[in-house]
């Protein structure tokens, strides 16, 4: 094809379901794209020589290559190719937010859109798990060493796969009742849909991997254990499940204040959570617009999200900020709250401040400002903070590994091992809250070390 034609074609849209129909259901919103499309979606591609895309991939996938054998209709080996790199294609395609990382990269971004890189790898993906395609590499003969991973996210999940199919005995130990972690419980199917994740633990299971659900290391068993049970290396991968404070009097005490973490947690297993006709959401980050979107598929009508930046400084991946928005929710921005208003305890209202956008700070982001006498008051029944999340470490006596001020393991830099020699960490554990491709990036280079060291190299 001439590249004038290639320019000539549009960013194709994925099939998506209407606003209207998702909100009584969890069902996922975007259907992807249908092979017809995914294939002219990839005729996009200008197979740069020297491919920006690949250097905006956390993990490095060789996205010309994988797009060229798609063209050719050679959809089997275009998905080998993104695992050569990605241990979870399926996953990384749904959530990862593209339009920071490979497609903010892309050259066709400078003039007109990005090829939809991420929709064509979840193509890929979606091909093969519809098609019975086996999702597992050939696993190596187990070599009698066994390995503990903590945590089954997707730090721990990459780290089980590459150590398992170099013959290595893992054991996924998970706090959570279900598999996949924050992936399971924080992130709602209509995001990423549960056959998905059930896919990449399948295939972890073809090769091996053990997975212990509901077992707390620290407390219903110590690393200390592990070691004396026979476990070779251990692999920490606990994520950033943690909210974060909003800072306000009386937050912990009010009824109808509570964290966005621990609201996703608590629906995506079942619970019902009665909010109330007027919801607050405070945040910018796709976990505020998940509770949004949440709230208003449990029955909950009157969502607004309160941002104190603008619009184009939001985190959230701006296709999440178009759904949310889509589905009825009220975006307030340049807005912050200060103060709690209660009555006989349970929350009623939240007092706001409008804010300014001021300098840059050295995050490359303008520092918000409150506008002094812009207060005002919202009459509110809940009142839900998602503004960051924060690592909460393993408590365990027995085998102090060292971590930073803000609760984050040391590793070394490279190899990622902690200050016990035989544990090494990676994830947000280590990075503090980041996008699943980085914890696969982490969990590949632990792999690495881990097994480095359990052959003597390191
Ligand atoms: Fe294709 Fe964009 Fe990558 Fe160039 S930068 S190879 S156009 S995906």
């Amino acid at each position: 094809m001439h590249i004038r034609e290639q320019l000539a074609i549009p960013r194709q849209l994925p099939r998506e379901l209407d606003a209207e129909e998702r909100l009584d259901n969890f069902d996922e919103v975007s259907k992807g794209f249908d092979e017809q499309t995914a294939l002219v979606e990839a005729n996009r591609c200008l197979q740069c020589r020297k491919p920006p895309c690949i250097m905006g991939c956390p993990i490095g996938n060789d996205i010309p290559r994988f797009i060229a054998l798609m063209r050719e209709r050679k959809f089997e080996e275009a998905y080998w190719t993104i695992r050569e790199t990605s241990s979870m294609p399926s996953i990384c395609s749904r959530v990862c937010p593209h339009e920071f990382q490979c497609e903010g990269a892309c050259i066709r971004a400078k003039k007109d859109a990005p090829v939809a890189i991420g929709l064509l790898e979840r193509f890929l993906a979606d091909w093969m798990i519809i098609n019975g395609k086996n999702l597992s590499p050939r696993c190596a003969p187990k070599n009698g060493l066994k390995v503990a991973i903590i945590g089954s996210g997707p730090a721990g999940i990459t780290v089980a796969h590459a150590l398992s199919h170099r013959g290595y005995n893992c054991t996924i130990f998970e706090s959570l009742p279900v598999f996949g972690g924050m992936l399971s419980v924080g992130i709602p199917n209509y995001r990423l849909p549960r056959n998905i994740i059930g896919a990449e633990l399948y295939a972890l299971q073809q090769c091996g991997v053990n997975v212990k659900t509901g077992i707390t290391v620290g407390q219903d068993l110590t690393l200390s254990e592990l070691r004396e049970q026979g476990y070779s290396s251990v692999f920490l991968g606990i994520g950033a499940y943690k909210s974060k404070r909003l800072g306000l009097d009386g937050e912990n005490s009010t009824k109808g204040v509570m964290s966005g973490v621990d609201y996703l947690v608590k629906v995506l297993t079942g619970h019902e959570i009665a909010l109330g006709d007027r919801v607050l959401v405070v945040g910018g980050g796709n976990v505020a617009i998940d509770v949004a979107r949440v709230a208003l598929r449990s029955g909950w009508k009157n969502v607004s999200i309160l941002y104190r930046r603008t619009r184009d400084e939001m985190p959230a991946s701006k296709m999440e900020v178009h759904h949310v928005e889509e589905e009825g929710v009220d975006l307030q921005f340049l807005t912050t709250p200060t103060r709690i208003i209660s009555q006989n305890g349970q929350l009623t209202g939240v007092e706001c401040i409008r804010m300014e956008l001021g300098e840059v700070d050295i995050t490359g982001r303008c520092v918000p400002r409150p506008q002094p006498g812009s207060e005002f008051i919202i009459e509110a029944d809940a009142l839900i903070g998602a503004v960051g999340q924060k690592v909460i470490p393993v408590h365990d006596a027995t085998v102090p590994v060292e971590i930073t001020p803000r609760g984050t393991y040391v590793v070394d830099p490279v190899t990622l091992q902690t200050s016990v020699d035989w544990i090494f960490a990676g994830g947000d554990t280590v990075l503090g809250p980041q996008t699943v491709a980085k914890a696969v990036c982490q969990g590949l280079d632990a792999a690495e070390s881990m097994h480095r060291y359990m052959q003597g190299l390191i």
